[in-house]
């Protein structure tokens, strides 16, 4: 883990996926997104992906027990490597955050840490995720914005791989909304956690185009 490390924080839909790709395509930097991770084990039908797929699909929060495990086995697995991580999803919560913590300083790593707040209304994210589709190709994982009004996938393609588009199984409304709320449930310590302990926090207004939040991010980062 001796690499710098941006925490990527913000509600749902708040662009961390999309800020994450920007950053891989042009610094060749490395995500984890725990997310990511879930829905794998989901289509893998794994035990775990079997015990989590109802959770996911109400929009709650896997323990943090196994968030910690799966991060744990993905950061064994990627040790070698140097290029700056993005952590997208994790840590969510305060427990997460402190166990996290707790091993960066065991690791006399806290220095190399950044803490990235991305900050949209609710309103625009949940605009942004019912409209929300995406590339079914793993590999490629484009993300789209559907017109309003033609919620239909039928016959949409990606423009980049031409595999058909999919929507996520936790973009529908009522689960946006399950989401938004957890997620404002956890926000407010998390952000105090860590403030309290001394991570530096960077700010970005996430409301705006992909290409000019990039530019915040970049200028914000002082790249
Ligand atoms: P979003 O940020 O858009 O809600 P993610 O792809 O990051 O989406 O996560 C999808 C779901 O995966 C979450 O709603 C939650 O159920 C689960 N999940 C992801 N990361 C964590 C985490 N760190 N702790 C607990 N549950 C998580």
């Amino acid at each position: 883990m001796h690499r710098d490390i941006y925490i990527f924080m913000g509600p749902p839909g708040a662009g961390k996926g999309t800020l994450s790709a920007s950053c891989i395509r042009e610094f060749g930097w490395r995500q984890l997104s725990t997310g990511d991770l879930c829905r794998e084990q989901i289509a893998a039908q794994t035990e775990i992906g079997k015990q989590i797929d109802f959770i996911i699909k109400s929009g709650k929060l896997i323990s943090d027990s196994l968030i910690a495990a799966m991060v744990e086995e993905w950061l064994a697995l990627h040790k070698g490597e140097s290029s700056p991580l993005i952590l997208d999803g994790f840590p969510r919560t305060v427990v997460q955050a402190r166990m996290f913590h707790q091993a960066l300083q065991a690791k006399g790593l806290l220095s190399r840490v950044r803490f990235v707040l991305l900050e949209v209304p609710d309103d625009v994210v949940i605009r942004r995720l019912v409209q929300r589709a995406l590339c079914s190709n793993k590999g490629c994982q484009a993300i789209y914005s559907l017109e309003e009004g033609s919620g239909s996938l039928e016959g949409k393609v990606c423009q980049k791989c031409g595999d058909p588009l999919v929507r996520r199984a936790d973009d529908q409304e009522e689960t946006i909304r399950a989401r938004l709320a957890v997620y404002h449930e956890h926000a407010h310590d998390m952000l105090r956690f860590f403030e309290e302990n001394g991570y530096e926090c960077i700010k970005i207004k996430g409301d705006g185009s992909v290409d000019a939040v990039f530019s915040l991010f970049k200028k914000k980062i002082g790249i």
